[in-house]
C-alpha cells in the first residue's frame, strides 16, 4: 500500500510491498515454516503488509550466512568499513522523506519527529562510527628493553541484536553502526510491532552491504528472539527493551558465557529548582518546554521525563504554566507536519497506557489535564491515540514507580535540595534525568548526585552521537551512542613478544 503525505516541499510517497521476507545472506528469503504475521499501522489501526514470522530455523539460516561472511568482513580494514557506513548514511539522506514516512506509518510517531530527529540522528550515527573506527588506536606496553605487549582490537565475529518498537530505525542503527564499524557480522531481530520500516531501509541500502554482513530476521520474542539470544553461534547479544526481558536475555547469554549489553526501562525524574522561576524569560519558557517533553514520541521513550519534581516555593505558578504548555500540544494525524503527538505504537500499548490512567485515578492521584483516550475522526478513528495527561500525586504511587511508556506525567513537589535528590533516586531505574536550575552549582551537584547514566541539564531529549547513553541500576549495562561502545563489539588480543635472542 502507498502512503501519501506532504512532509517536505515536494511531498513524498512510500509504497510498502504486500509481503516482506527475511533478509538473509543478501537475499529476501521466505520463512522456513512459511508463516507470516500482519503489520498494523497505529495511525488507523489497519494492517498494511505482512512479514515473515521467524523461528529457530530462520535464525540458524541467518547465522550460517553471517558466519560465511565473517572471514572476509572481520578482516576488512577500518577504511573499508567507514566507506560503507558513510555510503549508507548518504543513501539514507537521499531518501530521508521516504524513510521518515515509512517510520511514521509503522510506529505512529509524528512525521515532524521522524523527519527532523529520528532519521537525521540515525544518519549521523553511521557517520560518527565511520569516523570513530578510523580514529581508533591500539595500545603498546614496553615491558622492558626487549619485551613488548601489543594490544590489538579484534572483531567478535558474529553478534546478535534485538530491538524494541519505539524508535525502530534509530534503535537498529544504534546497534548496527558500532557492530559493523568494529568488523562484525550481524543478525538483528526487530520488534514484531514495527518490522516494516527497517525492511524498507534494508531495501534501500542492500547493494551497499556485502552479502551476509547484515541479516534481518523478523518474528516474536520467544519464538524468534530467544533462539537468537540463546544461540551458541553468537559471540555477543545486544538488547534494548523491557527490564524483565533484559533479565531473560542475561540468563540465555550466561549459558554460553557471552557478553551482553542491555538498554532497558526508565522512570526518569525531571527536577525544577526554584531559581528557574526567578524571572519569566526565555529560560523559563525553555523549562516549561522541558516539563511538557513527557509527551514526545507519545511518551514511548525509555528516558521519558515521566516524574516532574517541582520546588515548593514555585510549585503553584510553575505547574499552572506547565499545564498551559501541555494544553498547547497539537495532537492528531501523525502524517501532518504540525502534529506534535501521534499514536501509541500498538493496541497492547494503548491498553497498557489506558490501564495506568485508571490505576492513577484509583490510587488517588489528581488529573490536572487529559486522562482519557483521545477520540479522532475519519480514518483515524481506529488509531491508538491518548490525551497527554498530567497527574499530581506522591512518589510512592504506582504511576510514579512503574514505567507507563505513554504520554503520562506524574508531578510531585519537594522542599529542599536533599528531598529532590532523594525522591529522584527513589526508583528501580537509572536511565535519564533532567535538572533545571539557573545556579550552575545546584545543577552540577544535582547532576552528580542523581543515580542515572544520562543527566540533561537545562535541556532534555537530545540524543547526539558522541555522548554516551545507558543505564545505572535496573536500566541496563553498557553505553551506546559513543565510541566506548566499540569496546563492547571487540575483543582484545594481547601479543607478548620477546625481541631478544638471548635465552630467558
Ligand atoms: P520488550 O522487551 O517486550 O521487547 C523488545 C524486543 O525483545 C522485541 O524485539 C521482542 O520481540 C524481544 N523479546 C521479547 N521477549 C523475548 C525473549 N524472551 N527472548 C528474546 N527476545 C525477546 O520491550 P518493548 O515493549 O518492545 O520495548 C519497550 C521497552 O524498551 C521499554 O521498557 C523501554 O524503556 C525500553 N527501551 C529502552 C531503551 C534504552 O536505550 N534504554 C530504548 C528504547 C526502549
Amino acid at each position: 500500500m502507498s502512503v501519501y503525505t506532504q512532509p517536505g516541499k515536494d511531498g513524498s510517497v512510500v509504497t510498502f510491498k504486500p509481503r516482506y521476507e527475511h533478509f538473509i545472506g543478501g537475499q529476501w528469503v521466505a520463512p522456513v515454516k512459511g508463516q507470516y504475521f500482519e503489520d498494523v499501522t497505529p495511525v488507523t489501526g489497519q494492517a498494511f503488509t505482512e512479514v515473515g514470522r521467524g523461528t529457530a530455523e530462520d535464525i540458524e539460516a541467518a547465522l550460517d550466512a553471517a558466519w560465511a561472511a565473517a572471514p572476509s568482513w572481520n578482516a576488512s580494514t577500518p577504511t573499508q568499513r567507514a566507506i560503507m557506513l558513510n555510503k549508507i548514511a548518504d543513501r539514507m539522506e537521499e531518501n530521508l522523506e521516504l524513510i521518515a514516512v515509512a517510520e511514521t506509518w509503522d510506529n505512529g510517531k509524528p512525521v515532524r519527529e521522524t523527519l527532523n530527529a529520528d532519521i537525521p540522528l540515525a544518519i549521523d550515527h553511521f557517520r560518527y562510527f565511520a569516523g570513530a573506527i578510523r580514529a581508533q588506536e591500539g595500545h603498546l606496553s614496553q615491558l622492558d628493553e626487549d619485551t613488548v605487549a601489543y594490544h590489538f582490537h579484534e572483531p567478535l565475529g558474529v553478534v546478535g541484536q534485538i530491538i524494541p518498537w519505539n524508535f525502530p530505525i534509530l534503535m537498529a542503527v544504534w546497534k548496527l553502526a558500532p557492530a559493523l564499524a568494529a568488523g562484525n557480522c550481524v543478525v538483528l531481530k526487530p520488534a514484531e510491532q514495527t518490522p516494516a520500516s527497517i525492511l524498507v531501509l534494508m531495501e534501500l541500502i542492500q547493494d551497499l552491504v556485502p552479502d551476509g554482513v547484515v541479516n534481518i530476521v523478523n518474528g516474536f520474542g520467544v519464538e524468534c528472539g530467544k533462539p537468537l539470544a540463546s544461540n551458541k553461534r553468537i559471540r555477543k547479544i545486544a538488547f534494548t527493551g523491557e527490564t524483565t526481558t533484559g533479565r531473560l536475555i542475561m540468563q540465555y547469554a550466561s549459558e554460553n558465557i557471552i557478553p551482553v549489553t542491555l538498554e532497558l526501562g526508565g522512570k526518569s525524574p525531571n527536577i525544577f529548582f526554584e531559581d528557574v522561576a526567578q524571572q519569566k524569560d526565555g529560560f523559563y519558557d525553555k523549562a516549561l518546554e522541558g516539563f511538557a517533553f513527557f509527551a514526545l514520541n507519545s511518551g514511548e521513550v525509555c528516558t521519558c521525563p515521566s516524574r516532574a519534581l517541582i520546588q515548593e516555593s514555585i510549585y503553584d505558578q510553575f505547574l499552572a504554566d506547565g499545564i498551559d504548555r501541555v494544553s498547547k500540544i497539537v495532537a492528531g494525524n501523525p502524517l501532518d507536519t504540525d502534529t506534535m503527538i501521534g499514536a501509541q505504537a500498538s493496541t497492547d500499548q494503548l491498553e497498557k497506557v489506558l490501564s495506568y490512567l485508571d490505576i492513577g485515578k484509583k490510587e488517588g492521584a489528581k488529573v490536572l489535564i487529559g486522562g482519557e483516550r483521545a477520540e479522532l475522526e475519519g480514518d483515524l478513528a481506529g488509531g491508538y491515540y491518548v490525551q497527554p495527561t498530567v497527574f499530581e500525586g506522591t512518589n510512592n504511587m504506582r504511576i510514579f514507580q512503574e514505567e507507563i511508556f505513554g504520554p503520562v506525567l506524574s508531578v510531585a513537589k519537594f522542599g529542599s535540595y536533599d528531598d529532590a535528590i532523594s525522591i529522584a533516586n527513589d526508583t528501580l531505574y537509572g536511565l535519564g534525568a533532567g535538572v533545571w536550575a539557573r545556579s550552575g552549582n545546584t545543577a552540577y551537584r544535582a547532576g552528580r548526585a542523581i543515580q542515572s547514566g544520562r543527566v540533561w541539564v537545562n535541556q532534555y531529549h537530545s540524543y547526539p552521537a558522541h555522548s554516551a547513553f545507558g543505564g545505572y541500576k535496573s536500566s541496563g549495562i553498557g553505553r551506546e551512542n559513543h565510541l566506548m561502545m566499540l569496546d563492547h563489539y571487540q575483543q582484545t588480543k594481547n601479543m607478548l613478544v620477546s625481541y631478544t635472542e638471548s635465552p630467558q
